[in-house]
């Protein structure tokens, strides 16, 4: 399990993978809706 953060509106979110791989990996925000890039917004691994 990942901890996300959202770039645009600051708002946190768990994610959880079912790969390993997750580079070039896109989540979009629960919040504003706003797509990004996982590998750039992990605050940490839960
Ligand atoms: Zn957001």
């Amino acid at each position: 399990m990942l901890l996300l953060k959202c770039p645009k509106c600051g708002n946190k979110m768990k994610y959880s993978s079912t790969t390993h791989i997750l580079t070039k990996k896109r989540k979009r925000c629960v919040y504003c809706g706003r797509s990004f890039k996982i590998t750039d917004n992990i605050v940490k691994k839960v």
